[in-house]
Protein backbone atom coordinates (compact mmCIF):
# COMPACT_ATOMS: atom_id res chain seq x y z
CA UNK A 1 0.00 0.00 0.00
CA UNK A 2 1.27 3.28 -0.85
CA UNK A 3 2.33 6.02 1.81
CA UNK A 4 -0.49 8.03 0.34
CA UNK A 5 -3.48 5.43 0.87
CA UNK A 6 -2.30 4.50 4.10
CA UNK A 7 -2.60 8.15 5.34
CA UNK A 8 -5.93 8.45 3.67
CA UNK A 9 -7.45 5.27 5.51
CA UNK A 10 -6.14 6.78 9.04
CA UNK A 11 -8.18 9.55 8.51
CA UNK A 12 -11.17 8.20 6.75
CA UNK A 13 -13.46 5.74 7.12
CA UNK A 14 -16.18 6.00 4.62
CA UNK A 15 -15.63 2.59 3.04
CA UNK A 16 -16.84 4.13 -0.47
CA UNK A 17 -14.07 6.56 -0.18
CA UNK A 18 -11.49 3.82 0.47
CA UNK A 19 -12.54 1.85 -2.53
CA UNK A 20 -12.16 5.00 -4.79
CA UNK A 21 -8.73 5.98 -3.32
CA UNK A 22 -7.72 2.47 -3.22
CA UNK A 23 -8.78 1.99 -7.30
CA UNK A 24 -7.26 5.42 -7.63
CA UNK A 25 -3.74 4.64 -6.07
CA UNK A 26 -3.30 1.34 -8.01
CA UNK A 27 -3.70 2.99 -11.46
CA UNK A 28 -1.42 6.49 -10.26
CA UNK A 29 1.19 3.51 -8.74
CA UNK A 30 1.07 0.78 -11.69
CA UNK A 31 0.08 2.72 -14.80
CA UNK A 32 1.02 6.41 -14.55
CA UNK A 33 3.82 7.17 -11.63
CA UNK A 34 4.24 10.75 -11.76
CA UNK A 35 7.64 11.99 -10.70
CA UNK A 36 6.47 15.26 -10.74
CA UNK A 37 2.09 16.14 -9.62
CA UNK A 38 0.19 19.44 -10.79
CA UNK A 39 -2.94 18.58 -8.96
CA UNK A 40 -6.06 20.32 -9.87
CA UNK A 41 -9.14 19.91 -7.50
CA UNK A 42 -12.25 21.03 -8.61
CA UNK A 43 -15.00 21.24 -5.74
CA UNK A 44 -12.84 22.00 -2.36
CA UNK A 45 -12.52 18.89 0.67
CA UNK A 46 -12.59 20.66 3.79
CA UNK A 47 -12.82 17.58 6.38
CA UNK A 48 -15.40 15.28 7.54
CA UNK A 49 -16.28 12.36 5.35
CA UNK A 50 -16.58 13.72 1.61
CA UNK A 51 -12.64 14.00 1.64
CA UNK A 52 -10.59 13.13 -1.36
CA UNK A 53 -8.57 16.08 -1.43
CA UNK A 54 -7.08 14.02 1.47
CA UNK A 55 -5.82 11.53 -0.91
CA UNK A 56 -4.65 14.28 -3.26
CA UNK A 57 -2.97 16.56 -0.73
CA UNK A 58 -1.11 13.74 0.85
CA UNK A 59 -0.18 12.42 -2.72
CA UNK A 60 0.63 15.78 -4.58
CA UNK A 61 2.80 16.66 -0.88
CA UNK A 62 4.47 13.28 -1.23
CA UNK A 63 5.69 13.90 -5.20
CA UNK A 64 6.94 17.95 -3.85
CA UNK A 65 3.85 18.82 -6.39
CA UNK A 66 1.60 21.59 -6.34
CA UNK A 67 -2.02 21.16 -5.59
CA UNK A 68 -4.71 24.12 -6.56
CA UNK A 69 -8.21 24.02 -5.42
CA UNK A 70 -11.26 26.11 -6.87
CA UNK A 71 -14.84 26.21 -5.60
CA UNK A 72 -17.99 28.02 -6.04
CA UNK A 73 -19.16 28.27 -2.17
CA UNK A 74 -16.23 30.65 -0.33
CA UNK A 75 -17.11 29.11 3.33
CA UNK A 76 -15.82 25.60 1.57
CA UNK A 77 -12.62 27.68 0.53
CA UNK A 78 -12.13 28.91 4.01
CA UNK A 79 -12.50 25.36 6.06
CA UNK A 80 -10.54 23.93 3.27
CA UNK A 81 -7.84 26.33 3.95
CA UNK A 82 -7.70 25.28 7.70
CA UNK A 83 -8.01 21.81 6.91
CA UNK A 84 -4.98 21.73 4.30
CA UNK A 85 -2.79 23.59 7.20
CA UNK A 86 -3.66 21.25 9.60
CA UNK A 87 -3.08 17.69 7.61
CA UNK A 88 -0.38 19.43 4.95
CA UNK A 89 1.56 21.46 6.40
CA UNK A 90 4.15 21.66 3.87
CA UNK A 91 1.80 21.39 0.77
CA UNK A 92 2.14 23.76 -2.05
CA UNK A 93 -1.51 24.65 -2.21
CA UNK A 94 -3.45 27.52 -4.04
CA UNK A 95 -6.98 28.14 -3.00
CA UNK A 96 -9.35 29.66 -5.49
CA UNK A 97 -12.93 31.23 -4.26
CA UNK A 98 -15.01 31.51 -7.54
CA UNK A 99 -15.66 29.46 -10.95
CA UNK A 100 -13.90 26.84 -11.57
CA UNK A 101 -14.32 27.60 -15.77
CA UNK A 102 -13.13 31.18 -15.03
CA UNK A 103 -10.18 29.33 -12.52
CA UNK A 104 -8.86 26.95 -15.15
CA UNK A 105 -9.09 29.90 -17.97
CA UNK A 106 -6.93 31.52 -16.00
CA UNK A 107 -4.81 28.52 -15.04
CA UNK A 108 -1.56 29.02 -16.64
CA UNK A 109 0.50 26.13 -15.23
CA UNK A 110 0.20 22.24 -16.83
CA UNK A 111 -1.60 19.97 -14.72
CA UNK A 112 -1.22 16.73 -14.51
CA UNK A 113 -3.64 15.05 -12.03
CA UNK A 114 -7.61 16.60 -12.54
CA UNK A 115 -9.77 15.39 -10.40
CA UNK A 116 -13.66 15.94 -12.04
CA UNK A 117 -16.60 14.89 -9.57
CA UNK A 118 -18.55 11.90 -11.50
CA UNK A 119 -21.14 9.61 -9.66
CA UNK A 120 -20.57 9.38 -6.54
CA UNK A 121 -19.94 5.56 -6.34
CA UNK A 122 -16.41 4.75 -7.90
CA UNK A 123 -13.83 6.63 -10.12
CA UNK A 124 -16.86 6.70 -12.75
CA UNK A 125 -14.32 5.85 -15.37
CA UNK A 126 -16.68 4.34 -18.17
CA UNK A 127 -19.16 7.36 -17.10
CA UNK A 128 -17.04 9.65 -17.81
CA UNK A 129 -13.62 9.42 -17.28
CA UNK A 130 -13.77 7.09 -20.93
CA UNK A 131 -15.17 10.33 -22.84
CA UNK A 132 -13.04 12.93 -21.34
CA UNK A 133 -9.85 10.82 -22.22
CA UNK A 134 -11.28 9.70 -25.50
CA UNK A 135 -11.79 13.38 -26.57
CA UNK A 136 -8.19 14.07 -25.96
CA UNK A 137 -6.94 11.29 -27.64
CA UNK A 138 -8.36 13.20 -30.50
CA UNK A 139 -6.25 15.71 -30.57
CA UNK A 140 -3.14 13.57 -29.46
CA UNK A 141 -3.78 11.43 -32.70
CA UNK A 142 -4.11 14.32 -34.69
CA UNK A 143 -0.70 15.77 -33.28
CA UNK A 144 1.11 11.93 -33.78
CA UNK A 145 -0.49 12.49 -37.43
CA UNK A 146 1.01 15.93 -37.81
CA UNK A 147 -2.45 16.43 -38.92
CA UNK A 148 -2.60 20.29 -39.54
CA UNK A 149 -6.59 20.98 -38.67
CA UNK A 150 -8.43 23.37 -41.15
CA UNK A 151 -10.29 24.73 -37.97
CA UNK A 152 -10.05 25.31 -34.57
CA UNK A 153 -10.38 22.04 -32.88
CA UNK A 154 -11.31 22.26 -29.19
CA UNK A 155 -11.85 19.72 -25.99
CA UNK A 156 -13.78 20.44 -23.50
CA UNK A 157 -14.47 18.39 -19.88
CA UNK A 158 -17.23 19.18 -19.02
CA UNK A 159 -18.27 20.03 -15.19
CA UNK A 160 -21.03 19.27 -13.59
CA UNK A 161 -22.90 16.66 -15.97
CA UNK A 162 -24.68 14.44 -13.03
CA UNK A 163 -26.43 17.05 -11.44
CA UNK A 164 -27.23 20.59 -13.13
CA UNK A 165 -25.09 20.36 -16.45
CA UNK A 166 -23.78 23.97 -15.13
CA UNK A 167 -20.77 23.30 -17.05
CA UNK A 168 -22.49 22.76 -20.60
CA UNK A 169 -24.52 25.94 -19.70
CA UNK A 170 -21.49 28.30 -18.91
CA UNK A 171 -19.93 26.90 -22.19
CA UNK A 172 -22.59 27.60 -24.26
CA UNK A 173 -23.10 31.47 -22.15
CA UNK A 174 -19.24 31.70 -23.06
CA UNK A 175 -19.18 31.14 -26.65
CA UNK A 176 -22.32 33.27 -27.10
CA UNK A 177 -20.06 35.96 -24.74
CA UNK A 178 -17.53 35.50 -27.18
CA UNK A 179 -19.12 35.25 -30.41
CA UNK A 180 -18.41 32.21 -31.60
CA UNK A 181 -19.40 30.13 -34.35
CA UNK A 182 -19.17 25.83 -34.04
CA UNK A 183 -19.88 24.01 -36.72
CA UNK A 184 -19.45 20.38 -35.08
CA UNK A 185 -19.70 19.30 -31.29
CA UNK A 186 -19.00 15.67 -30.84
CA UNK A 187 -19.93 13.66 -27.23
CA UNK A 188 -18.78 10.53 -25.63
CA UNK A 189 -20.93 9.53 -22.79
CA UNK A 190 -22.11 6.28 -23.04
CA UNK A 191 -18.81 4.24 -21.86
CA UNK A 192 -15.76 3.03 -23.10
CA UNK A 193 -16.93 0.34 -25.13
CA UNK A 194 -16.42 -0.68 -28.30
CA UNK A 195 -17.66 1.43 -31.11
CA UNK A 196 -20.41 1.33 -33.01
CA UNK A 197 -21.18 4.18 -34.68
CA UNK A 198 -22.70 7.22 -34.27
CA UNK A 199 -25.80 9.67 -33.48
CA UNK A 200 -26.73 12.82 -34.90
CA UNK A 201 -28.74 15.63 -34.66
CA UNK A 202 -28.85 17.85 -37.56
CA UNK A 203 -30.89 18.74 -40.99
CA UNK A 204 -31.23 16.05 -43.70
CA UNK A 205 -28.70 17.48 -45.68
CA UNK A 206 -25.83 17.05 -43.20
CA UNK A 207 -27.26 13.52 -42.54
CA UNK A 208 -26.97 12.61 -46.18
CA UNK A 209 -23.57 14.43 -46.05
CA UNK A 210 -22.55 12.15 -43.03
CA UNK A 211 -24.05 8.66 -44.77
CA UNK A 212 -22.12 9.44 -48.05
CA UNK A 213 -18.64 8.74 -45.52
CA UNK A 214 -20.47 5.86 -44.29
CA UNK A 215 -18.69 3.24 -46.42
CA UNK A 216 -15.32 4.45 -44.68
CA UNK A 217 -16.55 3.59 -41.46
CA UNK A 218 -18.43 -0.16 -42.55
CA UNK A 219 -14.85 -1.96 -42.69
CA UNK A 220 -14.37 -1.73 -39.04
CA UNK A 221 -17.96 -2.11 -38.26
CA UNK A 222 -18.65 1.53 -36.92
CA UNK A 223 -20.54 2.07 -39.35
CA UNK A 224 -23.99 2.66 -37.48
CA UNK A 225 -25.02 6.02 -38.29
CA UNK A 226 -28.44 7.29 -37.24
CA UNK A 227 -30.84 10.10 -36.39
CA UNK A 228 -30.86 10.75 -32.17
CA UNK A 229 -29.80 12.37 -29.04
CA UNK A 230 -26.50 13.03 -29.30
CA UNK A 231 -25.45 14.24 -25.65
CA UNK A 232 -26.25 16.36 -22.62
CA UNK A 233 -23.18 18.48 -22.67
CA UNK A 234 -23.72 19.45 -25.74
CA UNK A 235 -27.27 19.53 -25.65
CA UNK A 236 -27.48 23.73 -24.48
CA UNK A 237 -24.67 24.73 -27.37
CA UNK A 238 -26.58 26.65 -30.04
CA UNK A 239 -24.78 27.82 -33.15
CA UNK A 240 -25.99 29.54 -36.48
CA UNK A 241 -26.15 26.10 -37.96
CA UNK A 242 -24.36 23.33 -36.21
CA UNK A 243 -24.22 19.16 -36.69
CA UNK A 244 -24.05 17.49 -33.18
CA UNK A 245 -23.03 13.83 -32.84
CA UNK A 246 -22.79 11.42 -30.02
CA UNK A 247 -20.50 8.53 -30.11
CA UNK A 248 -22.13 5.16 -29.90
CA UNK A 249 -20.86 2.41 -28.25
CA UNK A 250 -21.82 -1.32 -27.66
CA UNK A 251 -24.30 -0.71 -25.00
CA UNK A 252 -24.52 -4.09 -23.74
CA UNK A 253 -22.28 -3.96 -20.41
CA UNK A 254 -22.94 -0.33 -19.97
CA UNK A 255 -25.66 -0.95 -17.20
CA UNK A 256 -23.32 -3.83 -15.91
CA UNK A 257 -21.21 -0.74 -14.58
CA UNK A 258 -23.41 3.06 -14.73
CA UNK A 259 -23.59 4.74 -11.31
CA UNK A 260 -21.87 1.79 -9.68
CA UNK A 261 -19.40 1.21 -7.26
CA UNK A 262 -17.66 -1.07 -10.37
CA UNK A 263 -17.33 1.76 -12.54
CA UNK A 264 -13.61 1.55 -12.25
CA UNK A 265 -10.19 2.03 -13.68
CA UNK A 266 -9.41 -1.61 -14.21
CA UNK A 267 -13.15 -2.00 -15.57
CA UNK A 268 -12.39 -0.35 -18.89
CA UNK A 269 -10.63 -2.08 -22.13
CA UNK A 270 -7.93 0.01 -23.23
CA UNK A 271 -8.87 -1.61 -26.50
CA UNK A 272 -11.72 -0.56 -26.60
CA UNK A 273 -11.41 2.68 -25.21
CA UNK A 274 -8.66 3.53 -28.37
CA UNK A 275 -10.74 2.29 -31.02
CA UNK A 276 -13.60 5.10 -29.58
CA UNK A 277 -11.16 7.52 -29.94
CA UNK A 278 -9.99 6.54 -32.91
CA UNK A 279 -13.83 6.31 -34.71
CA UNK A 280 -14.04 9.97 -33.17
CA UNK A 281 -11.12 11.16 -34.48
CA UNK A 282 -11.85 10.09 -37.67
CA UNK A 283 -15.31 11.82 -37.84
CA UNK A 284 -13.73 15.09 -36.80
CA UNK A 285 -11.30 14.87 -39.31
CA UNK A 286 -14.05 14.77 -42.26
CA UNK A 287 -15.78 17.70 -40.77
CA UNK A 288 -12.94 19.39 -40.60
CA UNK A 289 -11.89 18.40 -43.61
CA UNK A 290 -15.36 19.19 -45.74
CA UNK A 291 -16.99 21.10 -42.78
CA UNK A 292 -21.13 21.41 -43.35
CA UNK A 293 -23.51 21.82 -45.58
ZN1 LIG B 1 -23.78 9.45 -15.40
Amino acid sequence: MSKSLNFFKQHIDNPIRIKQAETLDSALNEHFKFDYVECIETGCSYGGYDDFGTYLGFYTQEKKGKLSTVDIVPESVEKSKSFYKTLFPELDVTFCAGDSVEFLNSYSGQPNLVHLDSWDLADGSHDDGAGCVQSMSVLEIFKKLNYKPKNTIRVVLFMNEENGGRGANKYEELSKTNAENHIFALESDSGGFSPRGFSFECDEANFQKVNSWKYLFEPYLIHSFVKGGTGSDINPLTSGKIVKAGLKPDSQRYFDYHHAANDTFDAVNKRELELGAATMASLVYLFDQYGID
